[in-house]
């Protein structure tokens, strides 16, 4: 007998209060942040669903290991559990903790990167990007054709285009290619997982041309469920073994251990090639701090240490990632438009197919995320035409491909009931869909403006 109910493999040993709020109350916030919700307290916030970034509950192990941390500046006991624990996770010989992960990534990409250089990935996370571009070089995306389908249904939407990929190298010359660099899952396609068989095609091709190949393992535990549950051949394979396994095609990897390290604050570059390792030591040193602690405090690294291992536990796995499906598939039961399948962290919502009324530049994403704090407190975030729409010379909106709103789950954070919370919120904004009427800016800045934008119901 499988008994259906998830439940959460864990007990709550401390509590953090939620303040809660009524309509009015929410309305009148919502209007003084100037209907942005990054421009809210957090207080202010009922179930926040902005990122799943830094935003884990850590356990009780991981908080005995805080006040276990060593905080010597060499050598410290606690790097020395991080170092260990992840060589055992990557097989990569060479580690340099960072304070989080676009600091790992800022060292290897300013040592491969700068002007005639290209970079390949299934998709560049934002940072990914911001930090290739930043050195002179350029990135582009090869993600498969279904990754671009949001309705379509892949098993592995993350994947990368491999014939793309040998295209690119050969078009581009092997020596120009910075690295490629596979996104594991795809957070930026949607959180969709990447298979063990594409993850060691792309090392193949990589090995044939001599092209550096990293992976982003930002979540790393969270694709090994779907290659476990999806993938015939590692139906018997412990979720630890295909992490490693996935890792073993690769020369090097970035991670940022606010994901599923289960942290509020860390990262770490992996290498197996001791010259380019003592480079980025270099670049470490100047920035982040001496090779035994980078950013870090030596508790930071305690419990780095400790959520790794964690991570990989089949249970927190699998209640991880069937609540987040659970959320998704009651969301799409009741009519809600959203992105198939369910990604590992995180619901996506089709806001411009939830709002046909609402033209793309009266901002349906960000009608979403105001109606769902409005209604209930639950604060999402807008991936549309507010973060990535442009103006034309005439300064008319170029739109995003796509209006989404993203409900990120923060790790072992909530409950089932906020899960059913959330999802009656959703029942109660789509009542309304016919009267809501979209947004204007009435405020932006020249460059990154969903952060600090302001709107204006029409
Ligand atoms: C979050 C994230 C990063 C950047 O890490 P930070 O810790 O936020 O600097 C890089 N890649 C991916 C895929 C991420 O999700």
């Amino acid at each position: 007998m499988a008994l259906k109910t998830i439940i959460e493999p864990f007990k709550i040993k401390m509590v953090e209060p939620i303040t809660m709020s009524t309509e009015a109350e929410r309305k009148k916030f919502l209007k003084d942040a100037h209907l942005n919700t990054f421009l809210l307290d957090s207080d202010q916030v009922i179930i926040d669903m902005l990122t799943d970034s830094g935003t884990s509950a850590m356990s009780a192990s991981q908080w005995a290991g805080i006040i276990d941390g060593d905080e010597s500046y060499a050598g410290s006991r606690s790097w020395k559990r991080m170092e260990k624990v992840v060589k055992e996770l990557t097989g990569m010989e060479y580690v340099l903790p960072t304070h989080q992960g676009r600091a790992a990534e800022r060292i290897i990409y300013t040592h491969l990167g700068g002007k005639g250089k290209t970079f390949i990935s299934n998709t560049h996370f934002d940072t990914t990007r911001a930090n290739i571009e930043f050195s002179g070089a350029d990135a582009i995306d090869i993600p498969i054709e279904e990754g671009k389908n949001p309705k379509q249904y892949h098993p592995f939407k993350g994947n990368m285009d491999i014939k793309q990929l040998e295209e690119n190298i050969l078009r581009l010359g092997a020596e120009n290619v910075g690295a490629v660099i596979l996104t594991i899952t795809n957070n930026s396609g949607g959180g969709q997982p990447v298979s063990m068989e594409n993850a060691r095609q792309v090392g193949e091709v990589c090995k044939k041309h001599g092209v550096l190949y990293l992976q982003d393992m930002c979540r790393i535990a969270e694709n090994a469920y779907f290659v476990h549950h999806r993938e015939k051949a590692y139906a018997d394979v412990d979720y630890k073994s295909i992490a490693q396994e996935m890792m073993s095609f690769a020369d090097g990897a970035v991670m940022s251990a606010k994901k599923d390290a289960l942290v509020n604050m860390g990262g770490f570059l992996s290498l197996r090639d001791e010259k380019i390792a003592n480079e980025c030591k270099n670049l470490l040193i100047i920035t982040e701090g001496f090779t035994t602690y980078g950013g870090l405090s030596g508790r930071d690294m305690e419990a780095i240490a400790i959520g790794l291992d964690e991570v990989f536990d089949a249970d927190y796995l699998h209640y991880r990632i069937r609540s987040t499906e659970y959320l998704g598939n009651k969301l799409h039961e009741m009519g809600i438009p959203l992105m198939l399948p369910i990604g590992g962290h995180a619901v996506y919502i089709d806001a411009k197919e939830m709002y046909p009324h609402i033209p793309v530049d009266q901002y349906p994403g960000q009608t979403l995320v105001s109606e769902l704090y409005h209604v209930g407190g639950v604060r999402s975030v807008e991936i549309g035409s507010v973060m990535f729409g442009r103006y034309d010379d005439k300064g008319k909106l170029i739109p995003s491909p796509m209006e989404l709103v993203r409900l990120a789950i923060p790790r072992r954070v909530y409950t089932q009931s906020h899960i059913e919370y959330v999802i009656e919120v959703f029942g109660e904004v789509q009542k309304r869909i016919k009267d809501t009427k979209g947004v204007k800016i009435t405020y932006e800045p020249a460059f990154l403006r969903h952060f600090t934008a302001h709107f204006e119901s029409l």
